[in-house]
């Protein structure tokens, strides 16, 4: 018991009433609270609650029981026990009164103080008692309230519960330890094709295509099921064990998955089928990429193509600034026609090095044109070459843009061969029209010579003088008579037909024709043979060997300026015939021998550059060779090879 907690109201007139009270009661259990009237205990009633009350009856103005009447009449105090004090001479009458308003008991003056304490004591523990029980019905109507709330709960879940299983479209078993089905939701039906109450006691295991001792717990498995007509379909199964009451029991959720499945499938398929697109997507970039770098590769090679086209171009292009008439750029053409070791020979060089300086008025006239916005059409003009050589070259001029700066575009065609070609028609022209004049004059010799041969004849006939003039004139006539005769077959127009060519005559009349010009030159022509050669024939035309011989001669001829001799010697060399002409003339430099007889390569004044080409064609059209072997300031030899007839 808590000290103080036991309020107890004393209540007397009589201040020594109340000391003798409180000596009785006095405990460190009670609070003894006093009262010397009635009102005054009221008051003390209002303020705390007491676990019993002792009142004097005979109390002035408000007496005990008139007090304990009111206490009574008051709610929360009509239960307090009030326990009466009284004087032994109380009537009968007035103790039931007393009763009546209240009182729980006497205890009767002079008080016995044994019996009060346990009369009080009695009460208080009365009062504690209630007091408990109070508290305790405070507890259990608390409790109940509680589990009412919980019981509530607890039928909402399972009504719950009950509505998810019944509704639920998975198909929700349980079973014991031993795999025995405890209990299965209406959804087993549809899902399995058992009823309820076919599948109660049965084993789990009839509704799968394996053991459920294989499946994992508490994770979700794909795995397959087993309706009761032992079709099989995909599920995906979720295992849990939970204890109840002590016993093991486990709770399987079934889902059918086919439609899932198919859905799987069908994304699968979607899945391949947009992966193969994009495999198709890529493929074609790919592709395309490959394209892109192609023709970025083109673009690079159509660039070098530029390039090369630029530097191989069969004509020269030079650049140069307008402000300036320094090179900016020469193509490899270019370095090659100029004679140059490289391109930097010539960049940096003003334009006015290359041109000759006989048309440098002109060129500088032909830039003020061209600033002036005038046309310009393609002129000729001449270069010196680096190596000093004078070429012809026709130029163009196009101005452009070149590296930001205003520039002229300059391609200069090489027509030195062109000119030289020109030149050579107009002298073969020339050749033609004096060597026609020519046969035409031959037949007006011819004529006057027969008389004249005639004429001399008949002189030694008649004078017959013995100086021998006659016979000496004779003999020149006959010589310009042969002379003439060769010039006439010459000039004759040629005809292709081979024909058995007697080689003697043939260089007899070939160095009869040119005597005459080594003469006047200092030039001796001798003839030797290693073989006779009187039978000697080949198969040819004429004219045309004719025709390189004298090529030939005529060319020694010019290289001895002050005089020489010329061999020609023949050797008989298998089936054919080598006849060589041997000059003690200038001889060739080396470095040119290769040159020799390329078309128009002359190092003559008046020279055409083409004799030892025709010479070299027509000698190769009889199946034979030509050759030429120099040695410089000693002479030359061209060798002139030709099968002869088989028959001799
Ligand atoms: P062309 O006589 O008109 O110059 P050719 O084709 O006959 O043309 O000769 C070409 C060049 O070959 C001559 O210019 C000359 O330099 C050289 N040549 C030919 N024959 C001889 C020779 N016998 N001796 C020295 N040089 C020769
Ligand atoms: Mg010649």
């Amino acid at each position: 018991m808590e000290g103080k907690e036991v309020n107890i109201l004393l209540v007397d007139d009589r201040p020594e009433n109340l000391l003798a009270l409180e000596a009785v009661l006095n405990s460190p259990d009670y609070c003894l609270i006093q009262a010397n009237s009635g009102m005054e205990a009221l008051k003390w009633v209002l303020k705390k609650e007491f676990a019993v009350i002792l009142m004097d009856v005979q109390m002035p103005e408000l007496n005990g029981f008139e007090t304990a009447k009111m206490i009574r009449e008051r709610e929360k105090t009509k239960d307090v026990p009030i326990i009466f004090n009284t004087a032994l001479s109380q009537t009968l009458e007035n103790i039931l009164y007393g009763y009546s308003v209240g009182a729980i008991d006497y205890i009767l003056k002079p008080v016995d103080p044994i019996i009060l304490k346990c009369k009080v004591d009695g009460f208080v523990s009365m009062y504690l008692h209630k007091k408990k029980v109070i508290e305790q019905n405070a507890v259990i109507s608390m409790r109940t309230k509680e589990l009412e709330t919980v019981s509530a709960e607890l039928r909402k879940r399972e009504a719950m519960a009950r509505a998810v299983g019944e509704t639920s479209i998975d198909t929700i078993v349980s079973f014991n330890e031993a795999g025995e089905i405890l209990s299965v939701n209406p959804a087993v039906t549809s899902m399995f094709g058992y009823s309820n109450h076919e599948l109660i006691g049965e084993r789990v295991d009839i509704l799968f295509e394996f053991s459920i001792d294989d499946v994992p717990k508490r994770a979700n498995v794909d795995t397959i099921g087993l309706r009761k007509n032992k079709s099989v379909f995909p599920i995906e199964i979720h295992l849990a064990d939970a204890a109840v009451e002590n016993e093991k029991i486990y709770v399987c959720t079934i889902r059918d998955i086919t439609e899932r499945k198919q859905y799987f499938d069908q994304l699968e398929g979607l899945v391949v089928e947009r992966t193969k697109e994009l495999y198709k997507m890529n493929k074609n970039l790919h592709r395309e990429i490959d394209e892109k770098k192609a023709t970025l590769k083109k673009l690079y090679e159509s660039e070098e193509k530029y390039r090369l086209l630029v530097e191989k171009a069969p004509e020269t292009i030079i650049v140069r600034k307008v402000k300036s008439d320094k090179i900016t750029f020469i193509n490899e053409t270019g370095v090659q026609l100029l004679k140059a070791k490289s391109k930097d020979d010539i960049i940096g060089m003003s334009m006015y090095d290359l041109i000759h300086t006989s048309y440098h008025d002109r060129a500088k006239r032909i830039f003020r044109d061209l600033q002036e916005g005038l046309p310009v059409l393609p002129y000729e003009e001449k270069f010196i070459c680096l190596n000093g050589e004078i070429i012809d070259i026709q130029v163009k001029i196009i101005p452009f843009v070149y590296g930001g700066e205003e520039s002229l575009h300059i391609v200069i065609r090489d027509i030195t061969e062109i000119k030289r070609n020109q030149e050579f028609i107009q002298q073969t022209e020339k050749l033609s029209v004096v060597g026609e004049l020519a046969a035409g004059i031959a037949h007006e010799i011819r004529n006057p010579l027969t008389s004249l041969k005639g004429f001399t004849q008949l002189l030694d006939h008649e004078f017959s003088t013995e100086s021998g003039y006659v016979d000496i004139m004779i003999s020149e006539i006959e010589r310009i008579n042969t002379i003439v005769g060769e010039l006439l077959l010459l000039a004759k127009p040629t005809q292709d037909e081979f024909r058995q060519v007697c080689l003697e005559d043939l260089l007899e009349n070939v160095q009869m024709l040119m005597s005459a010009q080594a003469n006047l030159h200092g030039v001796v022509i001798e003839q030797s043979h290693a073989q006779p050669i009187q039978h000697l024939r080949f198969n040819g035309v004429e004219n045309k060997i004719k025709q390189v011989f004298i090529n030939i001669i005529k060319n020694a001829i010019e290289a001895m300026e002050s005089g020489g001799k010329i061999t020609l010697e023949t050797t008989k060399v298998d089936s054919n015939i080598l006849i060589a002409f041997h000059d003690t003339g200038s001889g060739i430099p080396s470095h040119v021998l290769h040159k020799i007889g390329n078309p128009f390569y002359t190092t003559k004044e008046k020279g055409t550059g083409l004799g030892l080409m025709i010479s070299k064609s027509i000698i190769e059209s009889h199946e034979g060779e030509l050759r030429i072997n120099s040695v410089l300031g000693e002479g030359t030899t061209v060798e002139v090879l030709l099968p002869v007839c088989e028959s001799l």
